[in-house]
């Protein structure tokens, strides 16, 4: 599924799209590699660039929004073997879209970002890792590979240059976990994809215990903007420490469901604007502001949030992959958090038995909820089985999957109850 939608705030990634204009001609036309070119001719030193990229407050797009100047400042650029890049397109969870959308739009800016990290950190090897069951954005993405590759942007001696870099594709298995970056570098190694205990971080021992730098396809969309505009007028377009813009995709009761590239800290309330607003003229009830992983928050807290990290984080919830999922005021929670825990225990890899085993109980107990053999003590059992996850998992399923039954709860306390004691739902 390809969702697109024109109504887009200030735009650089989805800037002038039609569907159709993605090839390598189009991209050259709307100014594309102008920024390789300028760090290339001008032999511009890569500590300049981190800073650049640091002072534009760029934060990776992927979910833990960390500072992608800073990631990339831990490769030792005079490491003496082979290192590598990997752009993480894999995205498995319920209600994110956005990567597929700017591989099938606007492939050659992903291209170009990677480059530039591979000028940046000394490394001539890249992959994209892209969710295995979009095989359209993978054909895509094969097309924008030749094409580069045909036009010497890719390869040996770039655009004349001394510059070598050789970029590949990975296509997962299609399994949440395939996303989390360690379980990630153990897919393309060939082995079962499951989390590696950190540290050490891929900075250091990445794939094939090489050092890696990982980052989320929006990020590396996101560099030749940089580069093009300067670190000033980037952050400029967001807030302090929010650089850029940032795309939502936003799914739910909404009338047109799809991508949105808007400034970081637009109002949420201007967001829901854009994207149609409430279908069926139904009231807001809630809102998931970034991806399952993220706590819940109630309409009327959302309606006054900017859409930031900063800011949403304030209000209780994480900005995360920027998955926006809004629930009208028909919709029963404990339904929805039936289902998203069954995600959560089908998507456990079963590494660590505090996620093995109680993602399994949170989902056997919501659900007895729901079909009315709820019992009061459950949700306290509920919220300790989720206390017990918190910290103590590998990776960051484990504590998603705590994070979300712990802030359903609390946000709708009375509805479960009422669930229990009556044995239906609140709102019918
Ligand atoms: Fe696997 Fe869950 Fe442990 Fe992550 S937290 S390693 S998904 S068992």
């Amino acid at each position: 599924m390809s969702c697109l939608h024109n109504k887009h705030i200030n735009p650089l990634i989805f800037l002038n799209l039609n569907g159709k204009n993605w090839h390598l001609n189009d991209y050259i036309k709307r100014g594309g590699y102008k920024s390789l070119k300028k760090i290339l001719y001008n032999n511009i030193n890569p500590k300049k660039i981190i800073k650049k990229i640091k002072n534009s407050g760029l934060r990776g797009r992927g979910g833990a929004g960390f500072s992608t100047g800073l990631k990339w400042s831990f490769i030792n650029y005079k490491y003496p073997g082979q290192k590598y890049l990997i752009c993480n397109s894999d995205e498995g969870e319920p209600g994110t879209f956005k990567d597929q959308d700017i591989i099938l739009y606007n492939p050659h800016a992903i291209i170009e970002g990677m480059i530039i990290g591979g000028y940046t950190m000394g490394i001539t090897i890249g992959y994209n890792y892209i969710h295995g069951e979009i095989f359209k954005a993978y054909q895509r993405f094969n097309i924008a590979i030749k094409e580069a590759i045909e036009a010497n942007i890719l390869g040996n001696n770039i655009l004349g240059s001394n510059l070598k870099f050789n970029l590949y594709i990975h296509r997962s298995y299609g399994s949440y976990i395939c996303g989390e970056e360690t379980a990630l570098l153990e897919s393309i190694e060939g082995k079962k994809p499951q989390p590696r205990f950190k540290p050490p971080f891929p900075a250091n021992f990445g794939l094939y215990g090489k050092p890696t730098i990982i980052n989320n396809t929006e990020t590396f969309a996101s560099i030749p903007f940089i580069i093009k505009l300067g670190a000033k007028k980037y952050l400029k377009i967001g807030k302090p420490n929010n650089g850029g813009t940032k795309i939502f995709s936003i799914s739910g009761d909404i009338k047109n469901p799809g991508n949105y590239e808007v400034p970081l800290g637009t109002p949420f309330k201007k967001l829901l604007k854009i994207s149609g607003g409430m279908k069926n003229k139904k009231k807001i009830k809630s809102v998931i502001p970034g991806g399952i992983s993220t706590p819940i928050l109630l309409g009327e807290i959302m309606i006054k949030i900017n859409m930031d990290y900063d800011d949403i984080l304030k209000h209780g919830s994480m900005l995360g992959s920027g998955a926006v999922i809004i629930l009208n005021e028909t919709r029963c929670m404990v339904k929805i958090l039936m289902n998203i825990s069954n995600f959560f225990k089908k998507e456990s890899c079963g590494k660590c038995t505090p996620c093995r085993e109680g993602t399994g109980w949170i989902y056997s107990i919501v659900k007895k909820i729901e079909n009315g053999f709820g019992k009061e003590e459950d949700l306290e059992k509920l919220l300790l089985i989720s206390k017990n996850i918190l910290g103590n998992t590998i990776c960051a399923l484990g504590d998603a999957a705590s994070i979300s039954t712990s802030s359903f709860i609390k946000t709708f306390y009375k509805e479960f109850l009422y669930h229990i004691k009556y044995k239906k739902c609140l709102i019918f």
